[in-house]
């Protein structure tokens, strides 16, 4: 199953934990979702999140998003 990261927020989807915030069971993959399903975090729909492959490819999202947040501090 596959890692889902919100494009909006940085929340990241992991199917392994569902979410427990809208009562989604474990192991419940992201395409099983209802269509209805919104990102807990900031209420972004299915369509703003997009897919991550790889372990890497989450470290370098993480490393971005970071920066981004910092800029905003300053
Ligand atoms: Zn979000």
């Amino acid at each position: 199953m596959d890692l889902y990261a919100c494009d909006r927020c940085g929340y990241y989807y992991d199917p392994e934990y569902g979410d427990e915030e809208n009562r989604i069971m474990a192991e419940t993959d992201f395409s099983q979702l209802p269509t209805n399903w919104v990102c807990p975090e900031c209420g972004a729909t299915k369509d703003e999140f997009r897919k991550i492959d790889y372990e890497e490819e989450v470290d370098a999202y993480e490393d971005d998003y970071d920066l981004v947040y910092d800029d905003y501090e300053e």
